[in-house]
């Protein structure tokens, strides 16, 4: 090649390279609200104009729920053009994706609708009070441009407002920008009347965004959220993004989604009467903001990237979320935003709980992480019985682990220092951690193996030995063996005056005598009987003693017989300790920070 020509390539190359690189610009339209149809538009320019198609795809699931949504459902009216207005060609290859043959057109877009009203799962929502936009639900994607940066252009109905974590264009509010398409994933967008109260935490901007009324103390709001802020800051060492929006939908529906640098929380308007109330509200907070270290950006192999378009199968969901609810609280407890002795006091019925779980003698934590998408999030008939969950036993076990971590390092080291060092050795541009890292990880912290552990609590269904544990810090669990009273083992609730059975524990004397979900209960020993009144009138019979169940089964009069027993599991105690030794004084007070006193 002459010198002369390959400087030219070299010169011309960058800019040929650079107008082959498509654009993406969407349009997110809602002209007509109480139709709950959003109005989207996708135009992809500067395409090769070699012949050829190109699929749009919708996403199958939303980050945060690991279960399959089939998004493509609402979706109606697609249609695609060229970069001069004419109609292509297209066809549905699959559930999810439109193919769209656009010759040799540089340009391609497409218009479709989306029916929008699941607010509730915080996936996509349009009604005449507010749009909230997941993009999962709403903007298809093409997997090949999947990295490039792209704009959204909102036309809210009326005079409402935009808020998100996204940055906007400094010239137009309403044009929001992502660098890829997996940020715009992560960025939930709002579109109303909505409250966007702005504060500060260590110079980065801060949003407490709230939809919907209530009788709240924004200010109040805004000094606990920056208490969080700053003890999860403490915690991880930095803030990692530009801006956050607390997004908070004041509504009947209740739970949070973590994202990227925002998270969308809904509760009720009961949240802000009473204090209990108010303290599970910052609970979900502190647990939906930890998220965005602990899986947006320490994230399991599993997930990383995201597929949309199948199932993400990953062993780690109980630390993503397990580890996660356990330092909520946690985190709480440390900053003073909830008392210690609530939550020692709390640690009773969490021991109760998880023995009385039977499912937990039958699934893994492993398995419960890997079949989330089968089986925790479709709350099942069977789920108490058969699964394991990952949220609750996941914090279980996290907590096990922190307080083996500390006993076996003289209290030198805790979880704290593991998680920290996952998140700095599995940064998001990696290709992410697995539970195996975080055994070695724990063991070079504790100095000792942890195989047994793992084998035993997260890859087993070996019972938690919370007695032994918690005595590392001071803690000693006392089963009140003297309260155990018979009792049946169901679960009943009254409607329209029928007391009917939804839930039975296997092993227990119900299960026995073969009660069945659905049944209708009527008496025992021929005494109507209601949910209400259930269990005292269980206890006031003897263990051993024979009762007369009547009940209606399929509309089919039937009598059973049940043995009464007394409960499997008692009730406990968690108490301090009389005469602590100095390290599981140490303990306690590096745990919960606080004097043991
Ligand atoms: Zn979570």
């Amino acid at each position: 090649m002459k010198h002369a020509v390959r400087i030219l390539l070299l010169v011309l190359l960058p800019t040929l390279l650079l107008s082959q690189t498509p654009t993406l610009e969407y349009k997110l339209g809602m002209s007509k609200p109480t139709t709950h149809l959003l109005e989207v538009e996708l135009s992809v320019a500067n395409l090769p104009s070699s012949p050829g198609g190109v699929d749009f795809l919708l996403p199958v699931w939303r980050t945060g729920r690991y279960v399959l949504f089939d998004f493509a459902g609402g979706v109606q009216e697609f249609s695609a053009v060229d970069g001069s207005g004419k109609a292509l060609r297209w066809e549905k290859t699959d559930k999810s994706t439109w193919h769209v043959e656009k010759g040799r057109s540089t340009g391609v877009t497409i218009r479709y609708k989306v029916y929008a009203n699941e607010f509730g799962d915080r996936t996509r929502g349009l009604n005449g009070d507010h749009a909230f936009v997941d993009a999962c639900g709403v903007f298809m994607y093409v997997e090949r441009y999947r990295h490039l940066p792209l704009t959204v252009a909102v036309s809210p109905y009326q005079d409402w407002h935009v808020t998100s974590g996204l940055e906007s264009d400094p010239h137009d509010k309403l044009r929001l920008l992502a660098p890829n398409y997996d940020v715009l994933a992560d960025s939930p967008i709002e579109v109303g009347h909505q409250k966007d109260i702005e504060f500060d935490v260590d110079g980065k901007k801060h949003i407490l965004m709230i939809y919907g009324e209530a009788n709240y103390d924004a200010e109040k709001m805004v000094k606990d959220l920056t208490t969080i802020v700053k003890a999860n800051k403490e915690f991880w060492g930095d803030l990692p993004y530009q801006k956050y929006v607390f997004m908070l939908h004041i509504t009947p529906h209740g739970g949070g989604t973590e994202h990227i640098n925002s998270t969308i929380m809904q509760t009720g308007p009961g949240t802000f009467k009473t204090p209990a109330n108010y303290q599970g509200f910052l609970g979900l907070v502190s647990h939906e903001y930890f998220h965005t270290w602990n899986v947006k950006q320490l994230r399991p192999k599993g997930i990383l990237p995201y597929d949309y378009m199948h199932e993400n199968y990953l062993k780690e969901l109980w630390i993503a979320e397990g580890t996660t609810s356990y330092y909520d609280g946690l985190l709480l407890v440390r900053c003073g935003l909830s008392p210690v002795t609530q939550m020692v006091n709390g640690l009773a019925g969490t021991v109760q709980f998880d023995r009385q779980r039977p499912g937990n003698k039958v699934q893994s934590l492993s398995e419960s992480s890997f079949d989330a998408w089968v089986k925790f999030w479709k709350g099942g008939q069977q789920s108490f019985n058969s699964e394991s969950d990952y949220y609750g036993k996941g914090s279980g076990v996290s907590m096990l682990l922190d307080l083996e971590i500390r006993q076996c390092s003289n209290n030198k080291h805790s979880l704290d220092d593991v998680m920290l060092a996952l998140y700095h050795r599995f940064p998001l541009s990696g290709k992410g951690y697995t539970v195996d890292d975080l055994q070695k990880i724990s063991e070079e912290f504790a100095g000792s193996s942890f195989k047994t552990f793992f084998d035993n609590y997260v890859h087993g269904t070996a019972p938690l030995d919370w007695e032994t544990t918690l005595r590392y810090a001071g803690l000693d669990v006392q089963a009140l063996d003297s309260e155990r009273k018979p009792w049946l083992g169901v679960q009943a609730y009254d409607q329209n005056g029928r007391t009917m059975i939804r839930g039975i524990l296997t092993g227990s004397p119900a299960y026995d005598a073969g009660l069945d979900l659905g049944d209708e209960l009527l008496a025992i020993n021929g005494r109507r009987v209601r949910s209400s009144e259930l269990q005292d009138r269980v206890a006031e019979f003897k263990a051993g003693d024979k009762v007369k169940i009547t009940l209606f089964r399929d509309d089919v009069l039937r009598e059973l017989e049940v043995t009464l027993r007394l409960q499997d599991v008692p009730s406990y105690k968690v108490v301090k300790t009389a005469n602590p030794t100095p390290l599981q004084k140490s303990i306690y007070e590096s745990w919960l920070k606080t004097k043991w006193e």
